[in-house]
């Protein structure tokens, strides 16, 4: 029997995460300041405990794993990565999660192990203007993320690459944008844009007017959970190590993605476009080194996820006003 160790394992990507290894047949632990969410955690071992403690970690990571998934991190959507209040707290927490982590890991020989960066660390002079983005792994430099969030993920994917250069860990680091899908945050501050619009579509009545942050003409890709998994776990046992783009390349304005919500909901919406942050201007996953190291692609369309998230957001919404 495999033994997997899913950090971050009570959070959106980790908790499905640990369904997909255990309908692989692994033994699996999870660790998390808390339970999921939405969901029965299906790990055979769940710990729940602060990873920003070294002596949790070293519990935790009590033998060796085959496969180690380091996705814990303080994060959130824009309303509250992009509002300057969580600054320290994203940067202090996530980096002592990784720092403690990594290091535990080799100590006990769990060499192989997976970290989740993001998008976010690519350069905001890259990002200004949709039809010229540039969002290939090798345009992270000179670094200027537009958040203390992707400044965090760049330090801790050098981190993590430092470790695989100096201490022999097998790291795979993939990048990942905008991960969407059923049993993420949809009410708690910390959801993402499609989440919040799918909230606010079923919560609009049959024909109604909905706010949306910012001019509505900033892109997005948006990636479903299944899909991320397949990426990642592809990855995990390639042997590339990254860093790598994890997303979908199939671009859409903020108020299309509403108009894509409201046809899946039957619904006429309406916009209008409010102040509120919204981050980089454009943004679409650059996949060519992906396809071609992995040999694989992403492929699902939008349309699709966006017709399997919305009727769980809508459930969400139903049960919490009965
Ligand atoms: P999430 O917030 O749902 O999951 C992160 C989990 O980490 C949470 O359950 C949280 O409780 C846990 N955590 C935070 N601090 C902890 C601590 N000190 N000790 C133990 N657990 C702690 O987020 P997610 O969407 O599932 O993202 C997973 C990973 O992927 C994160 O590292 C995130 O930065 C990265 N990522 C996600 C996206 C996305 O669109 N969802 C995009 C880019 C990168």
């Amino acid at each position: 029997m495999k033994f997997a160790l899913v950090c971050g394992a009570g959070g959106f990507i980790g908790s499905h995460l640990v369904k997909r290894l255990k309908r692989e047949g692994f033994w699996v632990r999870g660790v998390d300041l808390k339970l999921p969410s939405y969901s029965e955690t299906e790990a055979d071992d769940f710990v729940v405990g602060d990873l920003r403690d070294p002596l949790l970690c070293k519990m935790v990571v009590d033998r060796k794993f085959d496969e180690v998934y380091q996705l814990a991190a303080d994060m959130g959507g824009a309303g509250y990565v992009f509002v300057g209040t969580n600054d320290y707290d994203i940067m202090h927490n996530s980096a002592l999660i990784n720092i403690n982590i990594i290091e535990a890991c080799r100590k006990r020989n769990s060499r192989r192990i997976f970290y989740s960066s993001s998008a976010c660390m690519y350069p905001e002079y890259n990002q200004n203007d949709p039809d010229n983005l540039n969002l290939s792994e090798d345009s992270a430099y000179p670094a200027a993320p537009d958040s203390e969030y992707g400044w965090e993920k760049l330090f801790s994917e050098r981190l993590y690459l430092a470790a695989a250069r100096n201490k022999s860990m097998d790291v795979r680091v993939g990048r990942f944008h905008n991960i969407f899908g059923e049993e993420g945050s949809w009410n708690d501050g910390r959801e993402k844009a499609p989440a919040a619009i799918c909230r606010k579509v079923a919560m609009a009545s049959k024909i109604d007017e909905i706010e949306v942050w910012g001019d509505g003409n900033q892109t997005r890709s948006f990636l479903h959970v299944d899909e991320c998994l397949e990426a990642s776990i592809r990855l995990m046992r390639s042997n590339w190590s990254g860093p790598v783009n994890i997303g979908s390349d199939e671009m859409v304005k903020i108020n299309d993605l509403v108009n894509m919500v409201a046809k899946v909901a039957g619904k006429k919406i309406k916009i209008r476009n409010i102040d509120g942050p919204t981050g980089v201007r454009g943004r679409n996953s650059d996949n060519r080194l992906f396809e071609q190291k992995l040999n694989w692609r992403v492929s699902e369309p939008l349309i699709n996820g966006i017709s399997r998230t919305y009727p769980w957001i809508e459930q969400q919404v139903l049960s919490n006003c009965s």
